[in-house]
Formats: structure tokens, sequence, C-alpha cells
């Protein structure tokens, strides 16, 4: 599949927030980090921002929930109308129920594997998943430095993907820039979020293509 580009708007300016979600027009989808200030140090937002952004753009949002009870927001972000939503393992008891849950609303439904997390601890849950989230730096903070040891992760899922869930995409966060792009689209990245490396240049449009190798 062509590879997409998942804009996350935790780098954008929220006091133009209008003007930045039309500027990501050459993005895919738009990804959305909520963090509690409890499972990573920061806080980020809330639905009040979510439902903003649902009301400016028609493209699929993307919920990323680095909060200790994602389970308790699956409702309401399918109610506001979000198309995909990942959760950290470790924040939950029973993560096959909270996939099947966010799954019974037609929502996308992912797993986020940190850094210290190997792929081999969520084998059992690859058939059921839409998508694995490959963080590629701690979760927390954007502007932050790539992790490399994602990349193997990756061609490991690419690998794992083909006998057990061949339709499992591969999305992947974190440090994300046209100069680490077309390896970890060569090594099976499906979709690569971005946050700080399209808010910070002068052109969203040529940021988005430049990830993607155009
Ligand atoms: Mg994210």
């Amino acid at each position: 599949m062509n590879t997409l580009v998942a804009a996350s708007v935790l780098s954008a300016d929220f006091s133009r927030l209008g003007e930045e979600i039309t500027a990501l027009a050459a993005s895919d989808i738009i990804h959305l980090d909520l963090m509690d200030g409890h499972y990573v140090p920061n806080l980020s937002f809330g639905y009040p921002l979510v439902e903003c952004v649902r009301k400016l753009t028609d493209k699929p949002l993307d919920a990323h929930l680095m909060v200790t009870n994602p389970d308790a927001y699956i409702d309401a972000l399918a109610k506001i109308g979000v198309q995909w939503i990942s959760f950290h393992q470790e924040t939950v008891y029973h993560p096959h129920r909270l996939i099947q849950q966010i799954k019974a609303h037609g929502i996308k439904a992912g797993l986020a594997l940190n850094p210290g997390t190997p792929v081999e601890s969520i084998s059992a849950l690859l058939p059921d998943l839409d998508f694995v989230l490959v963080m590629s730096v701690n979760p927390g903070y954007s502007a932050q430095s790539f992790i490399p040891s994602a990349i193997d992760k990756i061609k490991t899922l690419n690998a794992l993907r083909k006998d057990v869930n061949p339709s499992l995409l591969i999305e992947v966060d974190g440090g994300i820039s046209a100069s680490n792009s077309e390896l970890l689209i060569s090594a099976g990245a499906d979709i690569l979020v971005s946050a700080s490396y399209i808010f910070k240049s002068a052109n969203y449009t040529q940021a988005i293509n430049s990830l993607k190798g155009i």
C-alpha cells in the first residue's frame, strides 16, 4: 500500500487550530495524542479539542491513548467520531477485551509498543488487531530523538503479519523526519506519525510529501 502520513496536532499552534488543520491537506490521517499526566508525565488535551478537530476536518482521526484507563475513553471518542484508537498494553489487565470493545464501535483497534516492550509480548493479540503503533520515542512529548531499535521491531512485525494477519497495519510514532522515513518504509511501516517535523517546517505539504519520498 501507499505510505500514509498521520499528522499529530500535538505540535500545532492551538490558537490557530483551524488554519493549522487546513494546512494539513496533504496528510492522510489526523493523529491525536491524549496524555493524562499519569501514564506519561505530560498533559495534552481531552475531548473538547478532539471535538474541535472533528469539526475542522473530514480526515480519519487517530486517537493515541497515553492514559492509565483507556477503557474509559472509548465510548466518548466513538461518539465524537474517531476512526482509529490505540492504547498501551501496560495500561490494561485485559487488552484482548479492550480491542473487542474498540472494534464493536466500528473503530480500528491498535496496540502501542513502547521502546522497552518487545514485539513478542503482543504476538497472541496480532490476529485481532487492525494496527500496531511502534513507538520510536518514549511516549509523552513531541520533538524527541528517534530510537533506532524501532526499525528492527517493524521488520519483525512485517515478517509476523504475513502469517497471522496480512491486513495488519504498522504505524510508527516519534522522531520521524525525511532523514529516516525511507528506512522505516522499507522496513515495513505503512503509516508515519509526524508532529514537530511537519509543524516546524515552512511548508506542511512539502514536509508531508518528503516523508513519503515524493
Ligand atoms: Mg502519538
